[in-house]
């Protein structure tokens, strides 16, 4: 912790403490310190956690938020990962300072570049296991940057279902919402939420109570992303985020597969 200067905390979610921070003989790079305690964990467990993160720290893609560093403190009980600033903010900000509907083409670049960041870690064998608006980033030139991936699963082992699920249970699948494990259509499920989500304003499941919610996400039914009239978007949108939200994860396609998509075609040349 000595070599960084923190300048200010910058929120705290789910898992622990965001900090904004810079290197000591660098103040112009900026980097996010995310602090997570694991006061409540084992040596062995701490350990098998550090070890995970040194594992993310190998994953290098022009579109995941890279980690830098990680790092026992305060006495070993909190686990510092530090990842690279992305000063662009996330999707969750940028939708709710958009004035109006996100252009199509807009639309089809960020998902491109989710979809190759996706793609890449699951060929690592890695699941995201917390695709939200939240924790998808943008650069300053606006180059999309997933964040936060991996990270779940290093802090599940010790919390129960009930716990981990509270940050995000908006995006979480009918098979999780049943208690099957979490796989990589889930994290399909969970992208498909994120670009209805850009498409509408809105959330595709949403409910008073988490009762209520996973109701609606077993059900599997919400309001039709509109091809006609106000807020309309082209029939290639609709289907693509459609086959994302598909309620049973086996007939659901992989990452690889919406790439495959013919109208996305172009643009992913143009990402890969
Ligand atoms: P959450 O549980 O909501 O994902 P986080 O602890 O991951 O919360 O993040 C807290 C805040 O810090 C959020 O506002 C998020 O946008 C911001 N943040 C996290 N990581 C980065 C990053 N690498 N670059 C820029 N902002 C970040
Ligand atoms: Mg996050």
């Amino acid at each position: 912790m000595d070599s960084y200067v923190i300048e200010k905390k910058i929120g705290s979610g789910s898992y622990g403490n965001c900090f904004l921070a810079h290197l000591k003989e660098n103040p112009d790079k900026r980097y996010v310190i995310k602090k997570v305690p694991l006061s409540n964990m084992s040596t062995k467990e701490r350990k098998a956690a550090q070890q995970e993160v040194t594992l993310l720290q190998s994953l290098q893609h022009p579109n995941i938020v890279s980690y830098r560093d990680s790092f026992m403190d305060n006495g070993e009980k909190d686990l510092c990962i530090v990842m690279s600033h992305c000063a662009g903010g996330d999707l969750g900000g940028k939708l709710k300072n958009h004035k109006g509907p996100i252009p199509e083409d807009q639309l089809i670049k960020w998902f491109v570049q989710i979809a190759l960041a996706l793609d890449y870690i699951h060929s690592k064998k890695i699941l995201h296991r917390d695709l939200k608006a939240g924790n998808i980033f943008l650069t300053k030139s606006g180059q999309i940057k997933l964040g936060d991936f991996g990270i779940a699963r290093v802090l599940n082992r010790t919390m129960d279902m009930a716990q981990t699920s509270i940050g995000t249970p908006l995006y979480m699948s009918p098979e999780c919402c049943n208690n099957k494990p979490y796989s990589y259509k889930s994290d399909v499920w969970s992208l498909g939420c994120v670009m209805y989500e850009l498409v509408t304003g809105q959330l595709p499941f949403n409910a008073q109570d988490l009762r209520g919610l996973f109701m609606k996400i077993v059900r599997g039914i919400y309001t039709p992303i509109r091809t006609t009239g106000d807020r309309a978007y082209s029939a290639n949108i609709k289907n693509l985020v459609d086959r994302m939200l598909v309620t049973t994860a086996a007939k659901r396609p992989s990452v690889r597969s919406t790439l495959l998509t013919p109208f996305l075609s172009k643009h992913v040349l143009e990402y890969r």
